[in-house]
């Protein structure tokens, strides 16, 4: 008796924000990206939240060919720095333009205390302003932001596209990101049913819209509540897309490939 028939196809999975840098994962780092690797995930981006991540992340990037980096200050920690630290990113995008595949991740989170909020703005103006001198895409975080994101990808005319970071939202939110030359990065959230919305848009946009992440250890599954995510945990993420989508699995999996190279303008993973 044969059972191959009832084992799916393996497909090849980019996990396109997944912060394996972080203390959660970090400390059990090689297993992690073993058991993605199992799991089907042939490639993954590990965006920066601070500055004094970027010369890891650069080391990192020259020991694992499969992990790419972006460079950025994430909206959380923005009153840890000051705009010294994008003049030092500057230099470092330009030294190590080849390595650095975008800036990231940067944006704007307007469910933070007010007080952050100017710094906020000052470095999310400045950060987008050194991608788009760099002609680098952007992986954008948004929480009660995307008006403003909005707003300054259009004052900046920004034109290198990137990857809108967890998006949740309507058909009509995700088209105005999405005709700016955006993907729209869908993670955990599409496998709560109370998502209704962002899962609807997920089966309404077309396929060639979407990259898939895990934002691990952040944004645990549905079933996985108070657990550490991990990029291995993509594979479900797959599987519940597949079953929002009516095109075949194969399919699916070969187009967010793609997705993900373009999103992030890499010939190869
Ligand atoms: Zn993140």
């Amino acid at each position: 008796m044969s059972v191959t028939r009832d084992i799916p196809a393996r497909v090849k999975l980019f996990d396109t924000h997944c912060h394996l840098d972080l203390p959660e994962l970090a400390v059990a780092q090689a297993l992690h990206w073993q058991q993605a690797q199992q799991a089907g995930v042939a490639a993954l981006v590990i965006p920066a939240v601070q500055q004094s991540a970027w010369q890891k992340l650069l080391t990192l990037r020259t020991q694992q060919a499969h992990w790419h980096i972006a460079l950025g200050i994430h909206p959380w920690w923005a009153s840890e720095h000051s705009l010294d630290a994008v003049a030092v990113l500057d230099k470092l995008v330009t030294a190590h333009s080849s390595t650095i595949a975008a800036v990231g991740e940067i944006g704007l989170d307007f469910a933070l205390a007010e007080h952050s909020f100017a710094m906020q703005q000052q470095l999310f103006t400045a950060q987008l302003a050194l991608a788009k001198q760099h002609n680098k895409p952007v992986i954008l975080h948004h929480l009660k932001s995307q008006p403003q994101l909005l707003a300054e990808l259009k004052r900046q005319q920004f034109s290198s596209g990137g990857i809108l970071h967890a998006f949740s939202g309507s058909q009509q939110q995700a088209m105005a990101f999405v005709d700016l030359g955006f993907k729209l990065g869908i993670g955990g959230t599409i496998t709560y049913e109370r998502a209704e919305k962002t899962r609807k848009t997920v089966q309404k946009l077309p396929l060639e819209s979407f990259v898939l992440e895990t934002d691990a250890p952040a944004m645990p599954l549905a079933g996985f509540q108070g657990e550490i995510n991990t990029p291995a945990q993509l594979a479900l993420v797959f599987e519940t897309f597949c079953q929002l989508r009516p095109e075949p699995r194969e399919q699916i999996a070969e187009m967010l490939w793609q997705n993900s190279l373009n999103a992030l303008r890499l010939s190869a993973a």
